[in-house]
């Protein structure tokens, strides 16, 4: 092929490539995808940029180690179908990490052409190239059913259909045991599904994913609350001979400040369930109602804070503030996020905290009490440290409030399950290269182990997981 001859100084010539999104300000008005996704020239133009280095350190930088080099030079060639399947070696949510993976942070870290070109906007775009991939594959119908080895008659219990569960699902499925998801919710994919909004990650795709697994055998049990309906034991004597635990981090941290019990004053796990998984912006024709607001503030600098303050805007609201106690070079959220939510017309109060809520008579959050912040020292976490300026206090007209601070795990399962050992944070403890826990056939990850972390941090454990069920399996040693 053509691109194969280009010379490494040429292939560093060829421009970024970015896709096309829709306009901010009509966007703000539905709920569809931000970004178009790239054409298949784009595709393989972007990855001609790839130096197909021998190092790769592009790899070492997914947790889930995608052969990066060798699906792009798939994608060069025009084999798409082959670019998928390497992808799926290890990965097997593409359509997902694709669009919400912090890349910049991972496998575009190191890659030489961001390296050599002296900024990381301009790595390799293996995301999108990902993306593109997967949603490709999509476009074609029904992916390849993995195969299934010959059945073992061994039994294998997931909690918790996140990341995390559905990528031990696949893996346990394929070596042949019998696998079963409960899941507390009625819909399987856990933030994908009720966190992420649908204009950064379609539902359906999720859906998609699903389906494949169900296609290669796997049960998916809702409305099935382990620890409450069932506890771990009571699985084993239901006959499952190992368990894993994904029950992740949905329990929403609170400012603890005055007014936090107004109503008006949501977490941000409850707005986004209400607006994702309860569709309340279609409401009276769905049950379930969320505030229609005109002022909102969001508490938080994270991707949740921004999912909130987008969602926000898009459910109608005039003015939504976005209230971070630090500046914007230490905002958690991703700058892609960042970004599209200052192009929608969010409006950052940086260097701002809120120290109370005020309500009207019937008890309505009416207001919020900010105080003005400057950086000091670093502190633990290595970032300036937010310090209260005197007397700088300002009040600001508000009738929502978002409260998007973090999220710990949820108490449930440890709490009755007195022989699984947790951190003082409330994580289950699991060993980090088997994701064994203190009780014999009981394995955890993801975000019930890291606390909230990343969608490909609980893949990644999710896959060290499997190998030692697997294993575990096989030969009955714990
Ligand atoms: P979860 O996705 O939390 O899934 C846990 C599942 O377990 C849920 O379905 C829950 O209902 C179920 N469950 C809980 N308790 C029980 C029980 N007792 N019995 C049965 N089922 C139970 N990460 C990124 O990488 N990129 C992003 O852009 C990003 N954006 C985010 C935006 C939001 C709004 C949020 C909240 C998180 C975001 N994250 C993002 C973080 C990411 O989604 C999580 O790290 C990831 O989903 C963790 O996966 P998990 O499988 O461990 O848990
Ligand atoms: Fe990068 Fe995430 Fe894909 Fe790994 S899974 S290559 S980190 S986008
Ligand atoms: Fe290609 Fe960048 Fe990986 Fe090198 S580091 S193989 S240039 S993607």
């Amino acid at each position: 092929m053509e691109e194969k001859k280009l010379t490494p100084k040429e292939r560093l010539q060829i421009p970024t490539q970015e896709m096309g999104e829709q306009d901010p300000k009509e966007r703000i008005h539905n709920l569809k995808e931000v970004p178009f996704g790239y054409t298949p020239e784009q595709a393989k133009l972007e990855a001609t940029r790839c130096l197909q280095c021998k190092t790769a350190p592009c790899v070492a930088g997914c947790p889930v180690e995608i052969d990066i080099p060798t699906f792009l030079n798939q994608i060069c060639e025009g084999d798409f179908k082959g670019a998928a399947k390497t992808i799926k070696i290890t990965n097997i949510l593409p359509a997902i990490c694709g669009r919400v993976c912090p890349q910049e942070e991972q496998c575009q870290l190191g890659c030489i052409v961001g390296k050599s070109l002296k900024t990381v906007d301009k790595a390799v775009q293996i995301g999108k190239l990902e993306r593109f991939i997967a949603d490709w594959e999509m476009e074609q119908g029904a992916a390849d059913t993995p195969e299934i080895k010959a059945a073992t008659g061994k039994r294998v219990a997931i909690v918790g259909s996140g990341p995390a569960g559905l990528t031990v699902a696949a893996d346990v499925r394929r070596e042949g045991h019998e696998v079963t998801v409960f899941e507390a919710l009625h819909k399987p994919g856990g933030v994908l599904i009720y966190g992420i909004p649908e204009f950064r990650l379609p539902k359906a795709i999720v859906m998609t994913e699903v389906e494949n697994l169900e296609n290669m055998g796997v049960e998916m049990k809702y409305n099935m609350v382990i620890g409450n309906i069932h506890s771990l034991d009571e699985l084993f004597e239901q006959g499952y001979d190992a368990i894993f635990v994904a029950t992740g981090a949905g329990l929403p941290m609170f400012m603890r400040i005055e007014g936090e019990n107004l109503n008006g004053v949501y977490s941000a796990n409850e707005y986004l369930t209400r607006a994702n998984l309860m569709k309340a912006y279609s409401f009276p024709e769905t049950d379930t109602p969320i505030a229609r607001s005109k002022n909102v503030a969001v508490f938080g600098g994270g991707n949740v804070a921004m999912d909130s303050a987008r969602t926000a805007l898009r459910l109608g609201a005039e003015n939504v503030y976005l209230v971070y106690r630090r500046s914007r070079i230490e905002m958690p959220a991703r700058v892609e996020e960042v970004h599209h939510a200052d192009e929608e017309g969010v409006q950052f109060l940086l260097l701002q905290n809120p120290v109370r809520l005020i309500g009207d008579e019937d008890g309505w959050v009416k207001q919020m009490e900010c105080i003005k912040m400057e950086l000091g020292e670093p502190d633990d976490s290595g970032r300036r440290r937010p310090m209260p300026i005197k007397d700088s206090e300002f009040r600001v007209d508000i009738d929502t409030c978002i409260v998007a601070i973090g999220n710990s795990s949820n108490p449930l399962i440890p709490d009755s399950t007195p022989d699984l050992e947790t951190n003082r944070w409330g994580n289950i403890i699991a060993d980090d290269q088997t994701m064994k826990t203190s009780k014999k056939g009981v394995f955890a990850g993801g975000d019930i182990v890291l606390g909230a972390a990343t969608v490909i941090l609980a893949m990644g454990q999710g896959r060290l997981a499997a190998a030692a069920i697997n294993e575990y399996l096989k030969n009955g040693e714990w």
